[in-house]
């Protein structure tokens, strides 16, 4: 299989932090900043690293990108920017174009002009980071959506020895019991007939809210 070909567009720390990831992930990877400084930091990490201006349409179509996977526009400040380069990535026939938006507007602005995907990277990341601290003493927690989590919880004493239908904790708790952990051994789909002991870790399915109420509970 030949390598992933990638684009990113502004080598801002979004930009760098995109560009150094998928390099180390083994594709390849353009980088086009207009700082001369810039390009250079990352000369010796990327494939190729291109000092243009991307609102400069000649110079886009020469950058021979038309046959890449995917480009990321990570220009956030300069808005004709961002949306001028998001423009020319989708008409040189880049199937995936992921801009990232400073606010509401510049993201409808870029979705109206073909963007595949739009994120919030600080955004984003500040809302992870809020959940993981709210949630993070003792669970190991996937962030499914903003409102499901898939996560690991500590079986309770009083579950000891009981199996799964007897303690009815869909309905007693709202979560959903998907595996049960006994040391290394990983049960994935339990039958209610699975007895659980209190040494044993339950991964669940379930809102934040409610896996909350549930932590505390175990406090
Ligand atoms: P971040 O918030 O992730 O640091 P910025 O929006 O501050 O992102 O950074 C954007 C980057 O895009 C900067 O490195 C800047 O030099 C570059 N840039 C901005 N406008 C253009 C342009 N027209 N052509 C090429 N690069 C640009």
């Amino acid at each position: 299989m030949s390598k992933k070909e990638f684009v990113v567009f502004g080598l801002g720390r979004f930009g760098r932090s995109v560009a150094v990831t998928l390099a180390e992930s083994g594709c390849e990877v353009l980088v086009v900043d207009d700082t001369q400084e810039k390009i250079q930091e990352m000369a010796d990490i990327v494939t190729y690293a291109v000092k243009a201006d991307v609102t400069d349409s000649e110079t886009m179509e020469s950058l021979g990108i038309s046959n890449f996977d995917g480009a990321v526009v990570a220009i956030g400040q300069n808005l004709e920017a961002s949306v001028m380069v998001t423009i020319l990535a989708k008409e040189l026939g880049i199937p995936y174009v992921l801009a990232k938006a400073q606010n509401e507007l510049h993201a409808k602005i870029l979705k109206k002009v073909g963007a595949d995907a739009v994120v919030f990277p600080e955004k984003e990341t500040g809302v992870r980071i809020a959940h993981n601290l709210v949630m993070g003493n003792f669970f190991n927690a996937v962030e499914l959506s903003s409102t499901f989590s898939l996560m690991e919880i500590d079986a309770l004493e009083e579950w000891d020895g009981h199996n799964l239908m007897e303690l009815n904790i869909r309905a007693k708790y709202k979560i959903n019991v998907i595996g049960v952990k006994k040391g290394n051994t990983l049960d994935i789909n339990p039958s209610a007939e699975k007895v659980i002991s209190k040494n044993d870790t339950l991964v669940v399915i379930g809102e934040n809210e409610v896996l909350n109420r549930f932590k505390s509970k175990m406090e």
